[in-house]
């Protein structure tokens, strides 16, 4: 390589620089979209919804059981109505005595039961009721609770779509610059980069390594300012790849 390459805008460290600079922009993008506050106001959207729907099918389930009790007290209500009105029937037709009083004791002893088996199905009625009550408000809940999962999940997209065209151009940028790199320069950086945090290749900043940012001992320092043009050097603290 001659010494003009080595320094002018086509010298691979500077280049490689310049790609870690897009990595990191990237790194941020994708972070700052994981974190976005409308992700996390749909979120909590949507684990009210779960909320409401496991009341709801809970309130539900108790409500069912209760109308199945209901029906069953209202058949057996009927039953002894129907039982009723055929001794009265007898009654109206008369009798022998005995037979007439013991058929009235029947008759009102099926009265009680019947009253017993009413009061029984009030009883009930009251206990569905406010289950009824809370289901309609939690459906009416579940229902703004939708408008505004929508509205959400809207302003979510809107927030992805800015932050994914910033980092389409910023890809573009990248494969571009890394394109001008050689492929064992490119490949050992994105080793480096992928075990230290991202961060592959740094600057020398003030005799300290921009990776972790520890002096380097003078020798050191003088070994990678005065690298041979094209020559990679590393850090010997953190391993990056070190740019005077
Ligand atoms: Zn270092």
């Amino acid at each position: 390589m001659e010494d003009g390459e080595a320094t002018g805008p086509q010298d691979p460290l500077a280049l490689l620089l310049e790609v870690q600079a897009r990595d990191l922009h990237l790194d941020q993008l994708a972070y700052r979209r994981r974190e976005l506050g409308e992700r996390r106001a749909l979120e909590t959207l949507e684990a009210r919804a779960v909320e409401l729907e496991e009341r709801s099918a809970g309130l539900r389930a108790e409500r069912d059981r209760l109308g199945a009790r209901l029906s069953e007290l209202e058949a057996q209500a009927d039953a002894y109505r129907s039982r009723i009105e055929a001794i009265e029937r007898r009654l109206r037709e008369g009798g022998a005595y005995r037979e007439v009083q013991a058929m009235s004791g029947e008759s009102e002893s099926l009265a009680r039961h019947r009253r017993q088996l009413e009061d029984e199905e009030l009883e009930v009625m009251e206990q569905i009721e406010p289950l009824e009550e809370e289901l309609a408000t939690l459906s009416a809940e579940a229902s703004s609770l939708g408008g505004a999962r929508a509205e959400a999940s809207a302003a979510l997209a809107g927030a992805e779509a800015v932050l994914e065209a910033e980092a389409t151009e910023v890809a573009g940028e990248r494969s571009r610059l890394a394109a001008g790199l050689p492929a064992d320069l490119l490949a050992t950086y994105d080793r480096l980069r992928q075990r230290l945090g991202g961060i592959g290749a740094a600057r020398l900043v003030d005799g300290a390594c921009g990776g972790c940012h520890l002096k380097l001992p003078s020798g050191e320092r003088e070994r990678v300012l005065h690298a041979a043009a094209g020559e990679v050097v590393f850090c010997d603290q953190c391993g990056r790849i070190l740019v005077a």
